[in-house]
C-alpha cells in the first residue's frame, strides 16, 4: 500500500474511485482545450472510435503535427491493475521492473506505480506518447482492453480533412459533436 498525497494510505478500491473520475474528466478537460483554443469556431471535430480502431500504427506517422494529436488514454475503471500489465511490459520481459528493456512503450510514456499488492496503476504521460498502440495492442490481445486511443482535442488543428482518417484502414476516425469529443470505453472486450 502507497501514500496519497495528504500522506494517508490509498488502496484500490480508492484507485479505482479516482480512475473512474479521470475517465469523466477526459472529456471535460479535452473540451475546455478545444474551446479556449478554437473559440467555438467548429461543430464537429475528428474521433477515433476504439470499437473500430485495429491500432494499425498509421496514428503515430500520418498526423499533420510533428508529433501526433492521438494519444493513448486509459480507462481506468476496466483495467485490472495487472502486475504483469501486457501493456506496459516486452512479450518475454527480463524481470517485472520498470527498467527500459522491459517496456513495450517506445518512447517510455507509461508510468507503472505501486498500489498494494499485487496491483499497479498504469498512467500515461501523454507529453511523450506518440500514439503508436503498442500498448493498446498488447493490452487489448491479453488484457483488459483499458489502454484506447483517442485524438486529443487540445493539440488537434481539426483539419478539414483528418490525414489520419485518410489512411485509416477500418474507418475508424470519425467526426462528432463538438459537444461529445472523445468515445470512451466503457465495456472490455
Ligand atoms: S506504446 Fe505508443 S500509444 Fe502506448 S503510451 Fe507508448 S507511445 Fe503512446
Ligand atoms: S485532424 Fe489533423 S491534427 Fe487532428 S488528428 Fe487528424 S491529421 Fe492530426
Ligand atoms: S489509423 Fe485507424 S486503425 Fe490505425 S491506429 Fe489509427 S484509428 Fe486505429
Amino acid at each position: 500500500m502507497n501514500a496519497g498525497s495528504g500522506g494517508a494510505p490509498v488502496n484500490r478500491r480508492q484507485f479505482l474511485r479516482a480512475g473512474a473520475r479521470a475517465l469523466a474528466l477526459v472529456g471535460a478537460g479535452g473540451l475546455a482545450g478545444l474551446l479556449a483554443t478554437r473559440a467555438g469556431a467548429q461543430t464537429l471535430v475528428w474521433q477515433i472510435d476504439p470499437a473500430k480502431c485495429v491500432n494499425c500504427g498509421n496514428c503515430a506517422t500520418q498526423c499533420v503535427l510533428k508529433q501526433s494529436a492521438v494519444k493513448c488514454v486509459h480507462a481506468f475503471a476496466l483495467c485490472g491493475y495487472c502486475q504483469l500489465c501486457t501493456g506496459y511490459f516486452e512479450p518475454e520481459p527480463n524481470a517485472l521492473t520498470t527498467a527500459a528493456e522491459n517496456q513495450l512503450c517506445p518512447t517510455a510514456a507509461i508510468i507503472r506505480t505501486y498500489v498494494e499488492d499485487p496491483y499497479y496503476e498504469y498512467t500515461i504521460d501523454e507529453s511523450r506518447c506518440i500514439g503508436c498502440a503498442k500498448c493498446v495492442e498488447g493490452c487489448a490481445r491479453f488484457g483488459n482492453g483499458s489502454l484506447f486511443l483517442q485524438i486529443r482535442h487540445d493539440r488537434c488543428v481539426n483539419c478539414n480533412e483528418c490525414a489520419i482518417a485518410r489512411s485509416c484502414p477500418t474507418e475508424a476516425i470519425q467526426r462528432v459533436p463538438v459537444g461529445q469529443p472523445y468515445r470512451l470505453k466503457t465495456d472490455a472486450h
